[in-house]
C-alpha cells in the first residue's frame, strides 16, 4: 500500500471497542505500512485486515480526504507516535488494551522488515501502567527483532506475541523463548488442547467457547507454556487452511 499523508508510521486509538471477540476495551491500529512485506498472508492477500471494516479503517488512514473526519472525532483520532505514547501513558484507568487490531510494529527506516528498537521501547516503557497486548508478524530470526521483541516483553505492561502460519514454524518460534507464540488454525479444527512436537496448542476460549478477550486474558500472559491456536475465518478461511497445510508436517495430533 502506498505510503499516505501522515508521519510514518501513524496508529488509531479507540477508547471503547463494542468489538464482539475483545470485549469493552481499548483498541488500537497501525497503518498497513507497519507490517513486515515478508507477512505471508499480507502476500495472498488473505490477512483478515484487507477485507470488511478493518479495511476501511486502513484506508481512512491513508487517504487524505477522510484525514480530517477522524481528526474532528474524538474517539477515532489518528495519531503518530508522540501523541500515540502520550495516550497511552494515561491507560491506567482501563489497562487492558488490545494493541493493533490492523497493522504491526513500525519498522526501521529503510527496512521494512527490522523492527525499529526505539519507537518500540518508547512504546513498552509508556504503557507500564496497562496492560498493552500485541501480536506480530516480524521474523523473530531477522536482525535484531527477536532482541527488539523481548525488550518489548521484558517491559510490566507490554506482551508481544510471536504470530505463526503453521504448527512447524510455531514451535520454531516457542523454542526462540523470546516471547509466547500464536498460530493461525484451521476454520474447522475442532480440539481444545491438541499437540505438535511435543508443544501444547490451546484453541483461542472465545473460538471455543465465545468467551471475550476482556475475561479470557490468555493472549497477556507472557510466560504461558503453550500455543495459542486461533480458527481461520472470515472469507479467506479456506484459503489460510492452504497456508496452513503448506509443504510440512502440520498433522494435528
Ligand atoms: S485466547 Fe483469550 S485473550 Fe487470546 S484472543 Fe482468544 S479470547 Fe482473546
Amino acid at each position: 500500500m502506498a505510503r499516505g499523508v501522515y508521519s510514518w508510521p501513524s496508529f488509531k486509538f479507540r477508547e471503547d471497542t463494542n468489538n464482539r471477540k475483545t470485549g469493552h476495551i481499548p483498541v488500537t491500529y497501525s497503518n498497513a505500512d507497519t507490517c513486515p512485506p515478508s507477512c505471508e498472508l499480507g502476500q495472498q492477500n488473505i490477512c483478515y485486515a484487507k477485507g470488511g471494516p478493518t479495511r476501511m479503517i486502513w484506508d481512512r488512514m491513508e487517504t487524505p480526504i477522510n484525514y480530517q473526519a477522524m481528526k474532528d472525532s474524538f474517539y477515532s483520532m489518528v495519531f503518530d507516535l508522540e501523541y500515540y505514547i502520550k495516550k497511552a501513558k494515561r491507560h491506567h484507568w482501563n489497562p487492558r488494551i488490545r494493541g493493533n487490531i490492523t497493522g504491526d510494529l513500525p519498522s526501521k527506516k529503510g527496512d521494512r522488515e527490522l523492527i525499529n528498537l526505539r519507537m518500540v521501547t518508547r512504546l513498552s516503557k509508556a504503557v507500564k501502567n496497562a496492560r498493552f497486548l500485541l501480536y506480530t508478524h516480524y521474523r523473530p530470526t531477522y536482525g535484531l527483532n527477536g532482541a527488539a521483541i523481548a525488550t518489548m516483553n521484558s517491559f510490566e505492561g507490554m506482551t508481544v506475541n510471536l504470530s505463526a502460519n503453521t504448527l512447524d514454524q510455531a514451535v520454531e518460534y516457542k523454542k526462540l523463548g523470546v516471547a509466547p507464540v500464536t498460530v493461525v488454525l484451521p476454520h474447522d479444527h475442532n480440539k481444545k488442547v491438541t499437540y505438535h512436537k511435543g508443544e501444547k496448542i490451546v484453541t483461542c476460549k472465545y473460538d471455543w467457547d465465545g468467551t471475550q478477550c476482556k475475561w479470557c486474558t490468555i493472549c497477556w500472559w507472557k510466560d504461558r507454556d503453550f500455543i495459542v491456536g486461533f480458527r481461520g475465518h472470515g472469507m479467506n478461511k479456506r484459503k489460510h487452511k492452504n497456508v496452513f497445510y503448506r509443504g510440512s508436517d502440520n498433522g494435528i495430533a
